[in-house]
């Protein structure tokens, strides 16, 4: 009775874990909208998740044999949490923020393949609860309900697409694989889909699920059986094939896409074992990562639709480059840069991925500082898909402690670029190419910009004349009011720092 009683009393801690890890889940995200809380929603987050886990560990408990205990195989959870508390703490403080997005793409693949493994355990359990096979059918002794059947298939396709996708997208981002087409490859991606589809619903309509009044009916065939990992082969090919062609400016949305793919995984595993924290959890990340692709391709000008089957990037922009004819490009020097920028009632800063490349984003600041000093005004413009990750320029700036009121969301800037004397670029290209807007072949045509060219004059920092993420020319940098100052940003701003104090 005694023991009944504490065994209860632990159920009811252990809904209280959940409800806390919840609570911080959303409290955390909430944080993580702002880049001044952005660090403390973490941690609130991660403490959360602790209680979770160890909630889970230590108060958890299932039904063997009528017998209720606890989790087993405690030495091997806790080594299991030691590598990967070690592993995940190690690379997050070895990884340069500029191969931050390889990382998302890694981890969100480590989630995906979990969901995928729960999936194939959970199914095995079933099958392993089977009291005997004969005649090629298992016979179930565990229940076996229609809503288990859906959780199991979900979490095992969503989690298997997801795994698949974000190791080819890691693999992009990290150069060790290239955007691949081939012909009739955009058929083989819909035939594929289909034949996924259509095998999913012939899973759940043929697995027979428990009837009390039809025992016969809980047998698994060796045509149940086969479905199901036929099932799992075809999701991480498709995972992998609708990835492979995506390239370009693209990328951010489909790591994004992945991202929420991930989450509806872990909720279906969440609905799976009962277990509330990894429901919501599942179910946040899920909604956060589909916001975030939706807005993404609002800024892109895009549809998803248009994202996963039009391919950009790749072939597409290799013939860009090759075929974009311009003229010639002037060059400005270091003083006539200090001079233009320290008479200049307003500046604009693009930051782009190079910024973050050189590392410079304090330097950026102490220019911001000296200009103001002199009476300029210094405002950042911030396009949504600057840098490898979405957010990167305003995560790059914050850790340099760049007010967060000066930073213009592209509508902004775009509006109060025709009152800025001066535009400098610091590593940005693809986000200031007006083929985006004027030319109809090119591979980002459509996707917003900044509008730079509306100021009296623009200046290019980057280190050549080489092009950016999508791999297209520019004819910004050869318009008549550009000019371009090579160097690293960093050393770049450095020297202009010192230039523009020696003006007095
Ligand atoms: P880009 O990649 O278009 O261009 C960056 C430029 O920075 C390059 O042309 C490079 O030229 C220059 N550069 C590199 N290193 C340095 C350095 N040390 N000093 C100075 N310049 C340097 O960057 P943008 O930010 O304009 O655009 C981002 C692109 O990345 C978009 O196409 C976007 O779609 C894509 N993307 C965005 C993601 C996101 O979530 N934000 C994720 C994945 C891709 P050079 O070599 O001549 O110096």
């Amino acid at each position: 009775m005694v023991e009944a009683n504490f065994l209860n009393m632990g159920l009811h801690v252990l809904t209280i874990c959940y409800l806390i890890a919840s609570v911080t889940f959303i409290l955390g995200l909430k944080m993580l909208s702002h880049p001044e809380s952005a660090r403390r929603g973490n941690l609130v987050a991660a403490a959360g998740m602790a209680i979770g886990i160890f909630g889970t560990i230590f108060l958890f408990e299932h039904e063997v044999d009528g017998e209720k205990v606890h989790l087993g195989n405690i030495a091997l959870i806790f080594l299991a949490l030691a590598i990967g508390s070690v592993l995940g703490f190690v690379s997050a403080k070895k990884i340069q923020m500029t191969a931050m997005p390889e990382m998302v793409s890694l981890f969100n693949g480590m989630g995906g393949a979990c969901a995928m493994l729960i999936s194939l355990i959970e199914f095995n359990h079933y099958i392993h609860s089977a009291n005997e096979s004969v005649d090629g059918t298992t016979w179930l002794t565990q229940e076996l309900t229609t809503v288990s059947v859906i959780a199991i298939i979900a979490g095992l396709v969503i989690g298997s697409i997801s795994f698949g996708g974000s190791i080819i997208a890691w693999g992009k981002l990290r150069g060790i694989i290239k955007d691949t087409t081939f012909k009739g490859q955009r058929n083989l991606n819909m035939v594929l889909l289909f034949v996924l589809v259509a095998a999913i619903a012939l899973f759940i309509f043929k697995t027979p699920v428990t009837d009390d009044s039809n025992p016969a009916a809980w047998g698994l065939t060796s045509f149940n059986l086969s479905l199901f990992y036929g099932i799992l082969a075809l999701s991480l090919m498709y995972g992998v094939l609708f990835v492979l062609p995506i390239g370009g400016a693209d990328m951010p949305v489909v790591i994004s896409l992945l991202n929420s793919f991930t989450g509806v995984a872990a909720a279906s595993a969440g609905f799976m074992y009962n277990n509330q924290a990894m429901l919501t959890g599942g179910i946040l990340v899920g909604a956060a990562g589909t916001l975030l692709t939706i807005l993404m391709c609002k800024a892109m000008n895009r549809s998803l639709l248009n994202v996963i089957i039009g391919s950009w990037g790749g072939a597409a922009a290799a013939e860009g480059a090759a075929s974009a004819e311009h003229g010639a490009y002037k060059e400005i020097s270091l003083s006539d840069c200090a001079m233009v920028m320290s008479y200049a009632n307003k500046v604009m800063i693009v930051p782009g991925y190079g910024l973050a490349v050189a590392q410079a984003q304090h330097t950026c600041h102490e220019l911001e500082k000296i200009l103001e000093e002199k009476g300029v005004e210094v405002k950042y413009a911030i396009h949504p898909v600057a840098g490898r990750m979405p957010g990167h320029m305003n995560v790059l700036l914050a850790e340099a402690d760049v007010n967060y009121e000066k930073l213009l969301e592209m509508e902004q800037a775009n509006d109060e670029f025709k009152t800025c004397d001066v535009v400098l670029i610091l590593g940005a290209n693809d986000v200031v190419n007006p083929a985006a807007k004027n030319d109809l072949a090119s591979p980002i045509y459509g996707m917003p910009i900044l509008e730079v060219e509306q100021a009296k004059n623009v200046i290019v920092n980057k280190r050549s004349m080489k092009p950016g993420y999508a791999g297209i020319e520019n004819s910004l940098f050869y318009q008549p009011k550009t000019s371009m100052l090579f160097g690293d940003a960093k050393k770049v701003l450095q020297d202009l720092c010192a230039e523009i104090k020696t003006l007095g």
